[in-house]
């Protein structure tokens, strides 16, 4: 039978980067909805593992039985893709959501005048060549699982740096403002297949990626920088995604959901 019409099936999210900070916030609040889980992560497989556990132990506590997978693969190659989307089919044979949250930061935080192409280079090809591409991959196989009634979504991880000039790490917020077209063209190509995509823009979210610049943040936020004045959490972020994998937002596609606390609001 085709899983895609067998109900007694879960569906299925491919997480990349869910091992950790963000991206393990989004993969514990799916699991938390019963869904089966791919976790994609670089290189550290501890980490991976861990945040499979708490997955399962999360469903548990919440009723829901579900398979979740760990999977290493580096976004920014072609085969490790491959790979990945591979290993989704087989594993669990649909994929209702794809959720691009895998990222770098800046090599080093240096002035623009000084930045180098070397960062450059490795921040394009993690945080937007390989979710453009991973996207185009998937929503391949997406148009075909569409075509028997699922109706797969996209959800891209952007960051306020997407509309907030660093000029000490201008090659992310170039990054992140590339992954935001990303989101439009491809809820512009994917619509009619009835394939929704998304962009969560995160404003300053506690994990790895923050904790380098914890204290600069820590008085910014005291001193008023996002109205809702503490820092954003794995959590907050999850659960935008789960309102979108339930589809909560029907007629929405290509919006933007800011997760921030405020930060993107104009005041005066
Ligand atoms: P993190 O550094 O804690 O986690 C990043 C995750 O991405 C890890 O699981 C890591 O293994 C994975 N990863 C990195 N490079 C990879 C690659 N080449 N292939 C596969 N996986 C890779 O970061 P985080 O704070 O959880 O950030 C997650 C996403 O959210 C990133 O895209 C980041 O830019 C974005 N974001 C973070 C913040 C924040 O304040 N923390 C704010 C806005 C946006």
């Amino acid at each position: 039978m085709d899983p895609l019409l067998n109900t007694a099936t879960n569906p299925s999210a491919l997480i990349t980067g869910g091992s950790r900070g963000i991206g393990r916030g989004i993969a514990l609040e799916l699991a938390r909805l019963g869904w089966d889980l791919m976790i994609n992560y670089a290189g550290n497989r501890s980490a991976a593992e861990s945040a499979a556990t708490d997955c399962q132990a999360t469903a548990r506590h919440a009723g829901r039985t579900l398979r979740v997978e760990t999977f290493a693969a580096d976004i920014s190659r072609p085969q490790d893709r491959n790979g990945l989307l591979e290993a989704v089919r087989d594993r669990f044979g649909r994929l209702d959501l794809l959720v691009n949250n895998a990222g770098i930061a800046s090599l080093k935080r240096v002035d623009l005048l000084e930045a180098s192409e070397e960062s450059f280079d490795r921040v394009m090809a993690v945080n937007l060549r390989g979710p453009f591409f991973l996207i185009q991959q998937a929503s391949r196989w997406m148009i075909e699982q569409a075509k028997h009634g699922s109706q797969p979504k996209i959800v891209n991880i952007s960051s306020i740096s997407a509309y907030t000039a660093s000029v000490s790490r201008a090659d992310y917020c170039l990054s992140k403002a590339g992954l935001s077209m990303v989101t439009q063209v491809f809820a512009a190509r994917l619509a009619e297949h009835g394939i929704q995509v998304y962009e969560i823009r995160p404003g300053i979210i506690a994990t790895d990626m923050t904790a380098p610049v914890r204290d600069k943040y820590d008085s910014l936020i005291r001193d008023g920088l996002t109205p809702i004045r503490r820092w954003g959490t794995p959590e907050d972020v999850g659960k935008a995604v789960s309102a979108i994998a339930q589809g909560l937002l029907p007629f929405s596609t290509g919006e933007v959901l800011n997760v921030d606390g405020g930060f993107h609001l104009r005041r005066l």
